[in-house]
């Protein structure tokens, strides 16, 4: 089989790949057929000292630069990932099992994205001056340091940008380990950095499980974690970044709620429950998959639904014409199977799809569950795949009420043509990204995260720059001081 130009070795560190083969082996599997392209290695505790070491070395130089000059560097990277797209996109379908119709338009891009935005914002950061009298005080906004960014295997392009465009602005250093499941794309966010001019350790790439991750929280020359993944995971890098008194911006799960009211438009509802349940075969965070809509259209919505998914091409990721692929794993598929199987044990009423596909790969049909409850464990644990559990409502009140009625809020969506009721219920959200008549945008320029147990901090916008940096106030006194003996 043909596969895109590899990373030449598992590490990234101090501007040059790296490799130690005592670390445990990582095979990487092309999900759309199960075979192994790649194997890495998890670093070992020298190749983590390594990293640590180096991007401690290089941060104080880096945060001694203008911030023009850091962000032209980041600048540059953004182009040259916008002229290598193709490749990289050929990669991101090849580590995830996103079709290429999906990662030739999402994935770098978005990446470069955060880097021209933060890239540009890094010459605007400033302190503020306050005039106290004749004394004032005036503040400096600094780096925070080493930050490390741990990340999930659904978009680990974006991820590693969106984590490591601010931080690099605001002039700290950078560790990223992606996910076990995913490690090849970030390598590539390292070399275009560097060979954009970004100076040799101030981003580095590890890779390994979770303990490597948790070895670099706890590492104690470490200032900052920002991870995205589960909330079983967000709970322990918590706990471990709160005994280091550590800054933290947690990207964590969710099971989103999107509202359709009666009066929506239904070709407009039914391809934002399309884009919140079967994008990335349904493997993104903020998905809107307790979808309630209004009895009345309940019938009308459904048809639709079904005929529209008729139309998916489930295939070949790398067919452009492919707008539907494979679970990123098979222990993905097997975890989406299991919640299939307990929905319809549990009374849902299948509609469409709910098996694994007759064919190579880890392929599961989009599925749609009807008449679900409130209480049914598919609508209540977040399944990450594309499983979509459809509830009814009568009423604005009490559909609000069970739509936040859960310990997630990282998302939440409405369709309606009321406007004044569409703002009610977007105030109403306990979620923090919210839609109207859209679903699951995520542009660079709006901040982007989670409230309850879907995260802390927020990315992207502006935002984020308050997560990477700190202020200091430095206090000046202009005249005599006085002191009472
Ligand atoms: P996961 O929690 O299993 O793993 C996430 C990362 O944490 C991986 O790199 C893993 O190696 C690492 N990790 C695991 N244990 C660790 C530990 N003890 N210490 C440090 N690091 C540790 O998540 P996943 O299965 O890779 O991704 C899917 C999850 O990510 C879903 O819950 C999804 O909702 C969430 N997610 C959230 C966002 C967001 O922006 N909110 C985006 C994408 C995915």
């Amino acid at each position: 089989m043909t596969y895109p130009t590899q990373p030449t070795a598992s590490h990234f560190i101090g501007g040059a790949y790296v490799e130690d083969t005592a670390g445990t082996p990582i095979d990487v599997v092309y999900p759309a057929t199960g075979e192994v392209i790649a194997t890495v290695h998890a670093a070992t505790p020298a190749i983590i000292d390594k990293a640590v070491t180096s991007a401690r070395t290089a941060q104080t130089a880096w945060a001694a630069m203008t911030g023009t000059e850091r962000g032209r560097i980041l600048r540059r990277a953004a182009d040259m990932m916008r002229a290598r797209n193709h490749a990289l996109s050929v990669l991101e379908t090849y580590d995830t099992g996103k079709p290429y119709q999906e990662t030739s338009v999402v994935d770098a891009t978005s990446g470069a994205d955060a880097l021209e935005y933060f890239g540009g914002m890094a010459a605007t950061l400033t302190g503020e001056h306050i005039q106290l009298g004749e004394d004032w005080v005036y503040t400096r906004r600094e780096p925070l340091g080493l930050c490390v960014g741990i990340g999930a295997w659904n978009y680990p392009t974006q991820i590693a940008c969106w984590k490591g465009a601010p931080a690099l602005a605001c002039g700290n250093a950078t560790i990223f380990k992606p996910s076990e499941t995913t490690p090849l794309c970030a390598l590539k966010v390292a070399e275009i950095l560097h060979e954009a001019g970004l100076p040799a350790g101030l981003y580095n790439v590890v890779q390994g499980m979770g303990e490597v991750g948790g070895a670099l929280v706890s590492d104690p020359r470490v200032d900052k974690v920002s991870l995205t993944g589960s909330v079983p995971t967000g709970r322990k890098v918590y706990a471990a970044a709160a005994d280091g008194i550590k800054h933290v911006t947690m990207e964590l799960g969710g099971k989103s709620p999107l509202i359709v009211f009666e009066d929506a438009d239904i070709e407009n509802a039914v391809s934002g429950a399309i884009l919140g349940n079967f994008y990335s075969s349904g493997q993104v965070c903020s998905n809107g998959t307790r979808v309630f809509v209004h009895r009345d259209i309940k019938d009308a919505f459904l048809q639709r639904l079904s005929e529209r998914l008729a139309n998916a091409r489930i295939g070949d990721p790398m067919d452009p014409d492919t707008s539907f692929g494979p679970m990123v794993s098979e222990r993905q598929k097997d975890i989406v199977l299991g919640y299939i199987a307990t929905g319809k044990s549990e009374g849902a009423r299948l509609v469409t799809g709910g098996a694994q596909m007759e064919r190579d790969g880890y392929y599961i049909q989009p599925t749609v569950f009807a008449d679900v409850t409130d209480e049914m464990t598919i609508a209540r644990e977040e399944i990450f795949g594309p499983v979509m559990a459809v509830l009814d409502f009568d009423d604005e009140a009490d559909v609000l009420r069970r739509a936040n009625d859960t310990e997630f809020g990282l998302a939440a969506g409405v369709f309606t043509r009321d406007l004044a009721r569409a703002h009610r219920i977007a105030a109403g959200f306990e979620a923090g990204t919210c839609y109207i008549n859209t679903y699951n945008d995520a542009p660079v320029e709006a901040p982007f995260g989670g409230s309850k147990a879907s995260g802390i901090g927020r990315e992207n916008s502006k935002a984020a720059i308050e997560h990477y940096s700190q202020l200091k106030s430095v206090y000046v006194r202009m005249g005599d001081l006085e002191a009472p003996f």
